[in-house]
């Protein structure tokens, strides 16, 4: 089969015109260059984008066993990959081949260029995109070996968090693969050391956190604790990614602080198929990926494996204390971190997410349900409300709950209408053991009672309805939160306390009322699901992220 590198060549290595060019170099500087000459190494960040006017460049992939050519540029060709826009390490050595001359365009040039001429920023994002997709289909990842068991948490978590943030990696499987077993003896380790990482064929990490894997790959740009940024964004899910595409693009200076990857919740959807304008649906991957493409295009930076640990609110600069040390400052900022579902505590959960297992109860779980029998969990009103809409085809619905029942969770009117309806049982007491099925979810066991004997059920379809838990305890109580801690705004803050008088609520120090999205403390915005009473969806929290934008407009304009 044609390898990604062969079936799109031409989109991965297009040739610029003699205009085009000329546009370029008015944004670069002329370079002699002599054969042999190294422009730029693997690893290198800050690198620039090379046009060749004249003479050819090879670009080599340095691995353990040597350099991988990945192919000769000649004239009209240019260098260049999404990490040589966000000012990152390469993947590349750049060496030229033939003598000749070449037109150097540094990043924030390069930044300039892709703001501005719209033709030669499609030539080149595509471009780039493609290059990133070669390297990580044709695991060429010199760059980072990853030696694991893919039966270890630890490395699954790794897989998850280089695939997550698109980095090409190499896994060798030590249950399956002899070069693992070579590799291990090579750095002089043993199976004790799983998993291991190894960066750029030197640098030999045991075990490591996901930030220690970010920083010994240069994945994240340099903080600089003294600038003071127009906004800071927690949280590159949805929510936090359309405001940092709308923030950049408005030209206002961008921080994003994420603790894992790009992509949030909606980075671990198989498919989501309610977003508006994919109708065959978009995987959350694809989404966020394209959407840390856009926001960085203009500018923004992203910080991912960091974690926003203290807000300190009590002035202006705001200060956010992160996991790696540092303290970034900024004159407003947006709370998008979130929230996290309650989880069943059986390892092979997320490998049925969509298929079968399902956080929502909407039209399209239903369609996919067909006449089946399904499975709900959890004793509260969301659990409650699913279990009727389910059931009011005559589909037969086990709601399972841990509780002796429901009424200290539930609402009467509900409990009561699950009552009449025959079609639904009531599992109290009650909790799933294991899910099973090759590919999708075949079958589902539960326990009822402490001693109870599990029973395997042919129940394809699992609705976990346990709640969602707002990643806010970072805050610490620098804003108003409601009883289950999500992030109360505009007219939220009402509800927590009013003066009557003044018509603002209580506490609030402006004679302007908060803007819709605005928190407790003028400046500071909550969107998306952890903000209380959000819509928890992909298209609310885009539409929340991009209208904050606004927001902080008026607000750094008063
Ligand atoms: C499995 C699954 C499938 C889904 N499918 C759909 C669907 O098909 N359609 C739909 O409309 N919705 C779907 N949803 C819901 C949707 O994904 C969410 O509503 C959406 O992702 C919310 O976006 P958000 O940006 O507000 O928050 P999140 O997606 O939760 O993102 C928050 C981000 O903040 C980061 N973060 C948290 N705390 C910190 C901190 N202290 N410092 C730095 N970063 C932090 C997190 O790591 C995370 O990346 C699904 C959810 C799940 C779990």
């Amino acid at each position: 089969m044609a390898t990604l590198y062969e079936s799109r060549r031409e989109q991965m290595f297009p040739k610029l015109t003699a205009q085009q060019i000329a546009r370029l170099e008015l944004h670069g500087r002329k370079i002699r260059t002599t054969a042999g000459q190294v422009l730029s190494e693997a690893g290198e960040s800050h690198r620039d984008l090379y046009v060749v006017l004249s003479g050819s460049l090879e670009i080599l992939r340095p691995g353990m066993q040597g350099d991988v050519p990945i192919t000769i540029e000649v004239p009209g060709d240019f260098t260049g990959e999404m990490s040589t826009l966000r000012g990152l390490g390469g993947f590349t050595r750049v060496r030229v081949a033939e003598a000749g001359e070449i037109l150097a365009v540094s990043e924030p040039q390069l930044r300039t260029v892709v703001q501005t001429d719209s033709e030669i920023m499609e030539i080149f994002m595509r471009a780039f995109i493609l290059r990133r997709m070669g390297l990580i289909a044709a695991e060429q990842g010199g760059d980072v070996i990853l030696v694991g068991s893919t039966n270890s948490s630890g490395t699954l978590r790794l897989v998850q968090f280089l695939t997550r943030n698109t980095y090409p990696f190499m896994l060798k499987d030590i249950d399956t693969d002899e070069d693992a077993k070579e590799c291990l003896a090579h750095f002089n380790l043993s199976s004790g050391d799983l998993p291991v990482v190894v960066c750029r064929g030197q640098v030999v990490l045991k075990n490591p956190s996901n930030a220690e894997v970010a920083a010994c790959l240069g994945m994240n740009p340099q903080l600089d604790a003294a600038r003071i940024r127009d906004v800071v964004i927690i949280g590159a899910g949805p929510s936090g990614l359309a405001a940092a595409v709308y923030a950049a693009s408005e030209g206002l200076d961008v921080l994003v602080i994420e603790t894992v990857a790009p992509g949030g919740q909606a980075g671990s959807s198989s498919r989501i198929e309610n977003y508006l304008g994919f109708p065959t649906g978009i995987s959350g991957l694809a989404l966020a990926g394209r959407a840390l493409v856009q926001a960085q295009k203009f500018g923004a930076d992203v910080a991912i494996a960091t974690s926003a640990l203290r807000l300190s609110c009590d002035h202006v600069p705001f200060q956010i204390g992160l996991s790696d040390g540092q303290t970034v400052r900024s004159r407003t900022v947006i709370i998008a971190s979130g929230a996290e579902y309650r989880k069943l505590a059986l390892d092979n959960l997320a490998d049925y997410l969509g298929l079968g297992v399902y956080y929502a109860a909407t039209a399209v779980e239903r369609t996919l349900c067909g006449d089946d029998e399904v499975i709900v969990v959890g004793g509260g009103n969301s659990a409650g409300q699913a279990s009727v809409f389910l059931a009011n085809n005559g589909r037969r619905v086990n709601l399972v709950v841990r509780a002796d029942g429901l009424a200290a969770s539930m609402s009467r009117y509900l409990i009561r209408r699950i009552e009449e309806t025959p079609n639904i049982q009531l599992h109290a007491n009650t909790q799933i053991t294991a899910l099973e099925g090759k590919g999708r979810l075949e079958r589902v066991a539960w326990r009822t009672g402490a001693n109870g004997k599990p029973q395997t059920h042919a129940i394809r379809h699992l609705f976990l309805m346990t709640g969602a838990v707002p990643n806010t305890e970072w805050l610490q109580g620098c804003v108003a939160l409601d009883e289950k801690g999500f992030v109360r705004t505009g007219p939220d803050l009402h509800v927590a306390g009013s003066n009557t008088q003044s018509g603002l609520p209580d506490g609030w120090p402006l004679s302007r009322p908060p803007l819709h999205l605005e928190t407790t403390i003028p400046g500071i915005f909550a969107v998306g699901d952890v903000r209380c009473g959000s819509a928890k969806r992909v298209a609310a929290a885009v539409g929340e992220g991009s209208v904050c934008v606004q927001l902080i407009h008026r607000l750094l304009s008063e």
